[in-house]
């Protein structure tokens, strides 16, 4: 029988709710059981943050580091049935799950359980006030909620938590009701490893119920939330109460490859922009913009390269293309594409799938295409699917142009051996992350979000950190004078 998952609320699981069998979009077996939460969960998990609070928030950064250290070593000696489970769950390839998403999730909690950067609080001068002294606090948040999207849980389940957490935080954890299991693990993992009951806490169900109830909650300070710019934008109009929010929303990221690049690894790197996680990803390379001279040439590569990929189970370690998480999102996908070629769209390439890929799973092809225009939907708006859409340029001006001729603003990649344009181009960008000569590569010590509608607030390093604080300035004057008087003659009530 598939095992079956309860809510962890205060250090407990709780199987109280609405059973809710998931099955593998990779070839449609049955996973797992999850209970999903009503809302009175949904305050019981806040409840037990709230009150977890109190204490968490006196404990030492060494305390709260060596708690994330024996959680990376917790999930390090079951990484192999975390990445079974993240690829049955989601149908990203068992390769991607087991040479990317797990050990880079438990690299991530490596990092803020070992990293100086962040410190409680510095001292500051006062230019105005000679003599006094600053002190400016890191106090946490209080009671975050983080929502999660579907298409990276592990890693985003990391992102959400251990920044949080090591601030001085306690979080409600929502991951996406399609894909809560390795969030759910991690919870569980976390409580092995001796975080006090109430200091994380996760909670699945869909967002109308659970995430809704989570952002309105008045006990809640920070709502961290990762997903369409549609809901970030529902959910900042819809918030009830005086909150922060963090919104990591989606992308349309330009790949500029410029005449002069070292063309075979920029045609891979290319293809690995946009078709790993089948294109699922936020900061997919979803939008090629190529120099005219080459275009032939690396359109070609491109072809030749999308034919050597290899379609079958993604459970399998050979397999190179992911599922599509769920029916909804591939039938997305397919109304995009299909209104584009409508439109005047051409597929240039299109790697079959069917036939070799499970029958009972959820896939679409990957997909190359050309003569899109910049008045088609497929050029404007986030496909999140397998779909490369080609344009060109003449020249760095009109690539920079073209990079920056979307709404959103989230990442980009951009190809060339001459390092001094690769950093001129990138400083033009509006993107939160700019990869040169890479791509997908993320660094828990470097911040990331988005530009434009590609959201607000960043997630990981030093500034993501600080999205999970509040500071408080502590005024100290050392010598017990009176600097009302002294700085501006003014006697206060009462003084001599
Ligand atoms: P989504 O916006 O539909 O859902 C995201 C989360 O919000 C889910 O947990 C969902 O249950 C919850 N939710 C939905 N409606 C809600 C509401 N009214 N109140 C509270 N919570 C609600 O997004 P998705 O389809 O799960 O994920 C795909 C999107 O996420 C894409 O747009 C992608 O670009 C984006 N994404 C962004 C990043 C990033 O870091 N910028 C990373 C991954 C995915």
């Amino acid at each position: 029988m598939e095992p079956r998952y309860g809510n962890l609320i205060g250090g407990r699981e709780d199987f109280d709710g609405e059973a809710h069998l998931l099955k593998s979009p990779a070839d449609g077996r049955e996973v797992a059981t999850v209970t999903f939460a009503t809302g009175g969960k949904v305050n019981e998990a806040v409840d037990s943050a709230y009150d977890a609070l109190r204490q968490w928030k006196r404990s030492t950064l060494a305390e709260r580091q060596a708690l994330l250290s024996r959680l990376s070593e917790r999930i390090q000696s079951r990484s192999e049935s975390y990445a079974f489970l993240e690829s049955a769950n989601t149908g990203k390839t068992l390769r991607q799950s087991t040479l990317m998403d797990i050990p880079l999730g438990i690299e991530n909690i490596r990092y803020f359980a070992t990293t100086k950067e962040f410190q409680l609080e510095r001292e500051i001068e006062h230019p105005e006030y000679p003599g006094t002294r600053g002190i400016v606090q890191y106090a946490p948040m209080g009671v975050v909620a983080s929502i999660a999207p579907w298409n990276v849980p592990f890693l985003m389940a990391v992102w959400k938590l251990a920044p949080a957490l090591l601030a001085g935080n306690t979080v409600v954890l929502k991951p996406s009701h399609y894909t809560p299991l390795t969030a759910l693990e991690l919870g569980r993992d976390a409580a092995a490893a001796g975080f006090p009951p109430g200091v994380v806490n996760v909670v699945t169900g869909t967002g109308g119920v659970v995430g809704n109830a989570l952002i309105r909650h008045p006990k809640v300070n920070l709502v961290s939330f990762t997903g369409s710019t549609k809901t970030g934008r529902e959910l900042l109009a819809g918030s009830a109460g005086i909150k922060k929010f963090t919104l990591e929303l989606g992308g349309k990221s330009p790949n500029i490859v410029f005449a002069d690049a070292d063309l075979e690894t920029a045609a891979r790197g290319v293809l690995f922009g946009i078709y790993l996680n089948s294109g699922q990803l936020c900061e997919s390379g979803s939008r090629l913009i190529l120099q005219a001279s080459i275009r032939e040439k690396f359109l070609s590569r491109l072809g030749e390269l999308m034919e050597t990929m290899r379609p079958g189970n993604p459970l399998d370690m050979e397999t190179d293309v992911s599922a599509i998480t769920t029916e909804r999102q591939r039938e997305k996908i397919e109304t995009m594409v299909d209104a584009g070629v409508t439109a005047g769209a051409k597929v240039r390439y299109r790697k079959e799938v069917s036939g070799v890929a499970p029958p009972g799973g959820l896939y679409y092809p990957p997909t190359l295409l050309t003569d899109v225009r910049d008045d088609m939907e497929i050029a404007r708006e986030e496909i999140f699917g397998p779909v490369l859409s080609v344009m060109q340029f003449e020249n760095e001006p009109e690539a920079v142009e073209l990079a920056n001729r979307t709404d959103y603003g989230l990442a980009a990649g951009v190809w060339t051996t001459d390092l001094e344009k690769a950093k001129r181009v990138a400083s033009q960008i509006d993107a939160g992350t700019v990869w040169v000569n890479e791509y997908h590569m993320l660094s828990a010590a470097a911040p990331r979000g988005g530009f434009k509608n590609s959201g607000i607030g960043r997630e990981l390093g030093l500034e993501g950190l600080l999205e999970c604080t509040q500071t408080r300035h502590i005024f100290m004057n050392p010598e017990h004078s009176d600097m009302s008087d002294v700085a501006y003659g003014l006697i206060l009530p009462g003084a001599e």
